[in-house]
């Protein structure tokens, strides 16, 4: 993305003050963050407002967080940091077969929390010369902005090219209106608008000049996904 974001933080804890003593943390340092008090508000939330990191408390009420860990992991590949009040061995180790990036037991100290939280964030963010983009038959290059469709190179405005990049970041997943409105001009549209309608409408002109099948398809009273025709 060429635009500065927040990086957002996903944190699911049921314990009331150690969430508000994270999020006031990295408020402060910058991030946006949304808290969830169990599993279940936890997962949609990922699901309906991709983060770029999710710390997650291992003991919560209903699904607990080793459950909420494979399910965040089956359905993308955002980092966790897993909370864990046990020290034990195997607990640790069953965090991240369930696909943790890495944990943290409690009581932490919230600067070594930064500090995995940053590594694992420097470690997720792509080296931007190497890193290309595909989803099906469609490439793109964020370093030197070219997209294309099979052999066929995309001429994309600045705007453009930022919306298909968010799709190409979360395949498969639906991005409301919201999201889009808020990652891709950084702030919310009140009101009617339907600038996003307009872009959508421009990309899938240019991706499907060459008589190619729809990428990006509506999701009624939603948003959008970029899917398999
Ligand atoms: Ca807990």
């Amino acid at each position: 993305m060429q635009i500065e974001m927040a990086e957002r933080i996903l944190i699911i804890e049921d314990e009331a003050y150690i969430a508000d003593f994270l999020r006031r943390g990295l408020l402060y340092e910058g991030y946006a963050v949304e808290v969830a008090y169990d599993g279940e508000t936890g997962l949609a939330a990922a699901r309906d407002r991709p983060p770029d990191l999710v710390i997650l408390d291992l003991m919560l009420p209903g699904i607990d967080g080793m459950e909420v860990c494979r399910r965040l992991r089956a359905a993308s590949d955002v980092p966790i940091l897993m909370l864990t009040a046990k020290d034990a061995v195997p607990d640790r180790v069953a965090g991240l077969d369930a696909g943790a990036d890495d944990y943290l037991v409690k009581p932490f100290d919230f600067e070594e929390l930064l500090a995995r939280l940053r590594a694992i964030l420097r470690r997720r963010r792509p080296t931007p010369t190497q890193e290309v983009l595909r989803f099906a038959d469609l490439t793109l290059n964020p370093a030197t902005r070219e997209v294309k469709r099979g052999d066929r190179a995309i001429e994309l405005t600045a705007k453009e090219f930022d919306v298909l990049e968010l799709f190409m970041r979360h395949p498969r997943q639906v991005l409301t209106r919201d999201i889009l409105y808020e990652r891709i001009w950084g702030y919310d549209f009140s009101g009617e608008s339907n600038i996003i309608e307009v872009y959508i409408r421009y990309l899938r002109t240019k991706l499907e000049a060459g008589g190619e099948p729809r990428l990006l398809h509506t999701v009624r009273g939603v948003g959008y996904v970029l899917r398999e025709p």
